[in-house]
């Protein structure tokens, strides 16, 4: 079954990638699933690309569901976004089955200055996704020392808002300066603190945790306050930043060993198991947590993908 899905996926998507092109892939046109008509057509000239997109929605693992999806998908598409059609070329369910979007040779809307260069696959992905159990290896918190607020010298909070338990974390970066020994990262923790509270106005620091370069983590607002850092997710996500600015280089490793077992240890704290990863950027239109880090992040097993925008 599962090479069956396989054979199915790829043939549709990659051009390199072993396949047996149509005559292997079910399509289901859009007379059996029940497609409303375009409002328009334009015709899309031979392509040299083909885009893959995950849907922001439900997975479906049966013929019957998939086509009911699909079938929301274009009513989001003409009666919400006011378009022509369903976006996408082709949709592909974890039924197996591909679903004639717009086609081979009608254009799409599916990635803005893309459309008439590219045909476009879009794969079922529920957000947040089926996660990983718990991602990267970690010890949890028997692994991690955490620095207390009241080590490193924290100001009293103006203001706390509990935090229910939440199903996902967000991975950020300072973009400032980074820290190799407890004292230089006990003064950038209370530096910023001091820019949170005294320029943004803030309650206190924004992220629930911080960790340095010398492998240590700084407890911010800890695992039960609702943290400031990726705006409407503040109140879905616990915060962790790595100090230093990750756009073209990565953090040590003692950091990335202390944000793996600080990962875990939040499953022993009020983040539900299994729970979701995410870079800043997956949420919201920000370049955190750089360019570097960002890849890492997403190789993490337990990685949720990108979210709807902030
Ligand atoms: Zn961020």
């Amino acid at each position: 079954m599962f090479c069956l899905l396989l054979v199915a996926i790829l043939s549709g998507v990659a051009v390199a990638q072993p396949s047996s092109g149509c005559d292997a892939v079910n399509i289901v046109s859009r007379a059996e699933w029940g497609a409303r008509e375009p409002v328009s057509t334009t015709p899309l000239a031979q392509v040299n690309m083909q885009f893959v997109h995950h849907t922001v929605g439900s997975r479906c693992y049966t013929q019957e569901d998939c086509m009911a999806e699909v079938r929301g998908i274009q009513n989001y598409h003409m009666d919400n976004n006011g378009w022509n059609d369903i976006g996408y070329n082709f949709l592909i369910g974890d039924d197996g089955n591909a679903y004639e979007g717009r086609g081979w040779y009608t254009l799409g809307a599916h990635a803005q200055s893309y459309n008439d260069d590219a045909i476009g696959i879009i794969l079922s992905y529920a957000s947040p996704p089926i996660p990983n159990p718990i991602g990267p290896p970690s010890s949890g918190c028997s692994a991690i020392n955490i620095v207390s607020r009241s080590e490193w010298g924290a100001r009293p909070p103006k203001g706390t808002t509990p935090l229910s338990p939440v199903n996902m974390q967000f991975i950020h970066h300072t973009a400032g300066i980074r820290c190799y020994n407890q004292a230089d990262c006990m003064a950038e923790v209370r530096a910023t603190q001091d820019f949170h509270m005294d320029v943004n106005g803030w309650n206190d620091i924004g992220y629930n945790f911080l960790v340095g370069d010398d492998g240590n983590a700084y407890e911010g607002r800890g695992w039960y306050i609702q943290g400031a850092h990726a705006q409407s997710y503040n109140n879905d996500a616990i915060g962790i930043v790595i100090m230093g600015d990750f756009t073209n280089v990565m953090p040590g490793q003692a950091a990335l060993d202390a944000l793996n077992n600080l990962l875990g240890c939040g499953a022993e704290n009020n983040v539900n198991y299994p729970y979701t990863i995410h870079g800043h950027r997956d949420g919201c239109a920000t370049e955190c947590p750089g360019n570097t880090l960002y890849p890492y992040i997403q190789t993490l097993p337990g990685y949720g993908g990108t979210l709807p925008p902030c």
